[in-house]
């Protein structure tokens, strides 16, 4: 499966964060999206790094007051692995795997269109694996 298949599934929705925006409200929207990371940018286009909760508890293991008030830009990760929507799936959990990071941003273009987590890749390949067992079920008990 092609990563955009997986977008036309999920939607193209991206939980963004002005770079220059405190730690704080990225901590609020992290809570707000029920999410894991968000996607540095002050456009909501073009990428300018990711912050996930990881940064986020190592540095708040650090320094808790401190933390709250650094902006977004001093705990991101600047340099982001992304992937495009005509990359496969399969891909996309190496490239997961190799990096050791639960979140891709999609890009087209110089573009954000859309972001793939970890999860959404462990939900695709349930349901793949479910579409598997169930046809070699027909095929055993039906014959077909
Ligand atoms: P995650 O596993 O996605 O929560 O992130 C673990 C670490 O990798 C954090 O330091 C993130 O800032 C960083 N990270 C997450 N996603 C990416 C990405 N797509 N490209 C580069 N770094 C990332």
């Amino acid at each position: 499966m092609r990563i955009s298949e997986l977008l036309d599934g999920k939607g193209h929705r991206v939980a963004t964060v002005d770079p220059a925006d405190r730690v704080s409200d990225a901590i609020a929207l992290l809570a707000e999206w029920g999410i894991g990371a968000l996607v540095a940018s002050a456009d909501g286009k073009t990428i300018a790094g990711i912050i996930s909760e990881r940064d986020i508890v190592r540095s708040l293991a650090e320094e808790q007051e401190w933390t709250l008030r650094l902006r977004v830009d001093d705990l991101m990760t600047k340099s982001v692995v992304t992937c495009a929507a005509t990359d496969t799936v399969d891909s996309l959990m190496s490239l997961m795997t190799a990096n050791r990071i639960r979140h891709v941003p999609v890009v087209e273009d110089d573009e954000l269109i859309g972001i793939v987590s970890i999860g959404d890749v462990v939900n695709i390949r349930l349901q793949e694996l479910e579409a598997e067992a169930s046809a070699v079920h027909d095929y055993i008990t039906l014959g077909r």
